[in-house]
């Protein structure tokens, strides 16, 4: 069965694809929508479903979507779903973790959270998924590799940044992975 995964990152969708072989997963591009979906939701279930449904309405095919937030404890939640544009329109990650670090400098609570939504709308149902990955913000950046905020991310349990792992460890335990697993799992029960 095709299955469009509301994305064009190549790293997500083969990740995905491998974990799902009786699955055909595509992305946006490989059924010809170059459109950029607007998130204008406030919530991360807003804007997930608003591009799976998206895709249902223009392109009438099964469909997921994910949204991913950062949820600060000491700042109310914030960034929260505007984490790609904390500091600006543009999702710079360096510029959105100067900011988080800066409005972060006075405060000893650094818990944080990231937390993803996916939604899947399949025979004419719609399903929700998220995964949760709890930790703190660092004082520093530690690490290079990865995306976001990634280099001053630490993960519970670990003595080291999203940035300082490999993506098969950050994938095991990470928000985006937890709620991917979710949906794996309830699509295995459809197939
Ligand atoms: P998206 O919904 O997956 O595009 O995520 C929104 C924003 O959250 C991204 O632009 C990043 O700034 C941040 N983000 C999401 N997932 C991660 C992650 O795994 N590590 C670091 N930052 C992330």
């Amino acid at each position: 069965m095709k299955l469009v995964f509301a994305t064009n990152n190549q790293h997500k969708l083969t990740e995905v694809q491998a974990m799902l072989p009786k699955f055909d997963i595509v992305s946006l591009e490989k059924i010809g929508c170059f459109e950029t979906i607007e998130e204008t939701a406030n919530t991360l279930e807003g804007n997930a479903k608003i591009k799976a449904d998206f895709i249902t309405k223009n392109y009438n095919l099964p469909c997921f979507a994910d949204d991913t937030g950062l949820e600060v404890e000491a700042l109310n939640g914030a960034p929260g779903v505007y984490a790609a544009r904390y500091a600006g329109a543009t999702n710079n990650a360096e510029a959105n973790m100067q900011k988080l670090l800066d409005n972060l400098k006075d405060k000893t609570n650094r818990k944080a959270q990231f937390r993803t939504v996916v939604a899947l709308n399949l025979n004419g149902k719609q399903h929700f998924f998220e995964g949760i990955c709890k930790g703190i913000i660092l004082q520093t950046k530690l690490g290079k590799d990865g995306f976001g905020y990634d280099p001053i991310f630490q993960p519970d349990g670990f003595k080291k940044s999203f940035s300082q792992m490999t993506s098969e460890e950050k994938n095991s335990i990470s928000h985006r992975g937890k709620a991917m697993q979710k949906l794996i799992k309830f699509l295995k029960t459809q197939s």
